[in-house]
């Protein structure tokens, strides 16, 4: 049976070219930590990789911190922030539509004596300006909105929220696991103090994060021990998995007007075959990422849809990875104000380059053909 991988959001393909280049660094001796040649080796592969991701964002090569998932990434952006700052202030507010790592840290963040409280979102899962500039205050330590959301596909209104970070003193910490890659980042031009990454989301190794940290950020590390990544988190690096990072940021970033092209067409030659049974989640016009497609069909549940499709051939999912297969509806789509049946009903199609418009047709009928005997139609 052929299958299509329409999940691109959840993982990518690790990109060939990187597999290759990473092969010799698995195969390395040297502990970057030691001081003979094998070390020393090693830990110039780590700086020659943190150089390149520092340049593909424009940033200091010291404000890369290299972590094991973008998971880690938002957990030490929030938690190390959290022990690390001196600052008076005890309040983070985070948009009810961000990824589970940044706001399962709630409970932890409230033992530490601070209080993460949910951004009220609109119905693209972006940030309700307005509901936040009511919640601002001078005692907000950090605002936490994500880039674009991973099962909406829509972007965030970072200009307007930075603009109400800076009234009150306050940081910005932007989970761009979406989009790094894929689209050109400058974080200090988009405002952020702190911005995340993960490397599996744009053809790299899986269990490989990153986050940039605007210098003079009080952030205290949440793994200790032998000092790396200047003292931001311990543990012998994963060397071949940094390489890989940096590998698979350049290539696709070399082939991003040509990727983003191919899957905005994949993406589009999809909805188009779908025709009006399929309900789209995000309003017309508002911009999305090219590979992402969100719908609900009437009186279909996306599990049952999921297991249907996938019988047939189809991997797709109904929201962030970690939750497909399970039956709770999308966090994201009940805060969105979709209501618990439609809540239940969402479904997220991912494309990548290398799907083909043609394939993206054969997958249409199959989810059409799927839908249709499931709601008895
Ligand atoms: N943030 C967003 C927006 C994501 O989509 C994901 C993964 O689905 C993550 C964070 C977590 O990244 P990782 O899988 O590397 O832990």
């Amino acid at each position: 049976m052929k299958r299509y991988y329409l999940d691109h959001a959840a993982t990518t393909l690790l990109r060939p070219e990187v597999r290759e280049r990473m092969q010799p660094w698995l195969e390395l001796l040297g502990n970057p930590s030691s001081s003979h040649a094998h070390g020393r080796a090693a830990k110039a592969a780590i700086d020659v990789a943190r150089e390149r991701v520092s340049a593909q964002l424009g940033v200091l090569f010291g404000e890369i911190c290299f972590v094991g998932s973008g998971t880690e990434a938002a957990n030490l952006a929030l938690l190390g922030l959290a022990i690390g700052t001196t600052s008076e202030r005890r309040r983070i507010l985070v948009s009810a539509a961000e990824h589970h790592c940044m706001l399962h840290p709630g409970p932890v963040l409230k033992r530490l004596g601070f209080e993460l409280e949910e951004i009220p979102i609109d119905a693209d899962a972006r940030v309700d300006t307005e509901a936040l500039a009511e919640m601002m205050g001078d005692d907000v330590l950090a605002v936490v909105a994500m880039h674009a959301n991973n099962e909406f596909g829509t972007f965030n209104d970072l200009a307007a929220i930075r603009g109400l970070c800076d009234e009150h003193g306050s940081l910005l910490i932007v989970d761009a696991v979406q989009t790094a890659g894929h689209y050109e980042l400058r974080p200090e031009a988009m405002g952020a103090d702190i911005m995340t990454f993960s490397s599996h989301k744009f053809g790299g190794p899986k269990g490989v994060g990153a986050l940039w940290i605007k210098s003079g950020t009080q952030v205290e590390a949440l793994v200790r021990g032998g000092g790396q990544e200047r003292d931001l988190r311990g543990g012998t690096e994963n060397v071949a998995g940094i390489v890989a990072f940096a590998d698979a940021w350049d290539i696709t970033a070399e082939r991003r007007d040509i990727e983003e092209s191919a899957k905005l067409a994949a993406r589009d030659a999809f909805l188009a075959a779908l025709g009006p049974q399929a309900i789209r989640t995000v309003s017309p016009g508002q911009p999305t990422l090219s590979g992402h497609a969100h719908v609900r069909f009437a009186n279909v549940l996306a599990t049952s849809l999921l297991i249907a499709i996938d019988r047939r051939g189809v991997s797709a999912s109904s929201g962030s990875a970690c939750s497909s297969g399970s039956l709770d509806p999308s966090h994201v789509l009940l805060a969105a104000g979709y209501d618990m049946s439609e809540a239940q009903g969402g479904l997220r199609f991912s494309f990548g380059p290398e799907t083909t418009p043609g394939e993206a047709l054969e997958a249409a009928e199959i989810v059409l053909a799927e839908a249709s005997r499931i709601a008895g139609r």
